[in-house]
């Protein structure tokens, strides 16, 4: 049998993230969510506010922000109030370790103003302190009808949890081995702080749950056992994923494995920004995994090749990177105007090998001259070739072309 796309999604519960009259469904049937977050100081009102609208803008539909000392607490109502100014209504997530309990206390309408909470069970306290705060936080999430995502993180563990499963495995005729271990405490610490959640009176679907680890194998085979044993819905990400070109590649290869098998109900690429880097680049990415998987559509796609010794220009390469570069500055407009525009396909070709055919396949397509071909560029729209552009001009006439099209 050849298999024939992804395995019917997991059934989960649907969690909702509202703010205003937005409304980010996370789980059930709903299209698996690309979230992100920022990397400013909170404090920092104006910093911190701008970085969220380019964040949303580029198609991220949650943005989450840490919340870590009284000044930040102090900060989200006047962030929330300067993003209602801008226009912006993504839901904004709060990221608490350690104080969670008393900065959402003390600052109600910080507990307010964020549509959802992250908690951390292993950085909550301590002893009997650990259980106290972390009902606190349950409470207030209550209170302020927020939901929660308990998030663990292989870095920051719960240790008292840790020993307890340490002990177990000690009493086992045959012993699992450490990563074992480490896994099941994971998923114990995720699934046992979400049923204590529910026992102080969060609903199941106010409670969405992560475990992430940094390692790709690590990654897919705590999600898999996790999947199996709950039906809370699931965020993904492998935490530290790194720089460049690393980053990008192994959060593809663990998502996509994931995401095949119908695991995961939103997603956050945790890129480490290149100096002066552009943060946006983790919801582009984001984005370009769940739609070249064919999970979902955001933007127009460019196909282009690669290019070979058939073409000595690099004209073909700037025309397919400013072919793109414009749908996705477009989209935030085109996609009120032009609903259905992110199904469509632009080709940009380097020759006439493949050029001609690929660009039949797509909704316009160019082939620009190789070397040794006549100087001439055939433009094909919805199969048929409808033009030949030629001159200096190509680029410029071919972006009016597609612009055509999408109006139409
Ligand atoms: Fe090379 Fe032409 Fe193929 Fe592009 S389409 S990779 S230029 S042979």
């Amino acid at each position: 049998e050849i298999l024939s796309g992804p395995r019917q999604r997991r059934l989960s519960r649907a969690a909702s993230v509202v703010y205003g009259k937005r409304k980010v469904v996370i789980g059930g049937d709903a299209p698996v969510v690309v979230q992100s977050m920022t990397n400013t100081d909170t404090a920092d009102v104006i910093a911190t506010a701008i970085q969220i609208k380019d964040l949303a803008r580029a198609g991220s539909e949650l943005v989450r922000i840490t919340v870590n000392n009284p000044e930040a607490a102090a900060a989200v109502p006047a962030i929330r109030e300067q993003l209602d100014k801008m226009d912006v209504d993504v839901p904004l997530v709060g990221d608490f370790h350690y104080n969670g309990h008393t900065l959402l206390q003390d600052f109600p309408e910080c507990a307010q103003a964020l549509s959802k909470y992250r908690i951390n069970p292993g950085n909550v306290g301590q002893g009997a302190k650990r259980e106290s705060q972390f009902a606190q936080m349950i409470e207030l999430a209550c209170r302020y009808d927020k939901p929660v995502r308990i998030g663990v993180n292989w870095g920051s563990l719960d240790q008292t949890l840790l020993a307890r499963i340490m002990d177990e495995n000690a009493r086992r005729s045959v012993p699992w081995t450490a990563q074992s271990v480490m896994y099941e405490a994971l998923i114990t610490s995720a699934i046992e702080n979400a049923q204590r959640a529910e026992e102080l009176g969060l609903a199941g679907d106010k409670i969405i749950l992560s475990c992430k680890v940094s390692g790709v194998q690590d990654l897919i085979a705590v999600y898999r056992e996790l999947s199996t044993r709950c039906e809370y819905p699931l965020h993904l990400g492998l935490t530290e994923a790194g720089m460049g070109s690393k980053g990008i590649v192994a959060s593809t290869a663990a998502l996509s494995v994931l995401l095949q098998e119908g695991i995961g109900d939103t997603i956050r690429i945790s890129l480490t920004p290149e100096p002066g880097g552009d943060r946006c680049r983790e919801v582009i990415v984001g984005q370009e995994i769940l739609q070249t998987m064919g999970l979902r559509k955001f933007t127009p796609m460019v196909i282009a090749c690669p290019g070979c010794g058939r073409t000595t220009s690099t004209v073909f390469q700037e025309l397919a990177d400013d072919i793109q570069t414009f749908l996705r500055e477009q989209m935030p407009v085109w996609k009120k105007q032009y609903p259905g525009v992110e199904s469509m396909n632009v080709a940009v070709m380097g020759c006439i090998v493949n050029g001609p055919g690929e660009s039949k396949h797509a909704n316009i397509g160019i082939s620009l001259p190789g070397t040794g071909e006549s100087p001439a560029a055939p433009v094909f729209i919805d199969g048929v070739k409808a033009m030949t552009l030629r001159g200096d001009r190509i680029a410029e006439e071919f972006q009016a072309i597609v612009l055509n099209y999408v109006a139409k």
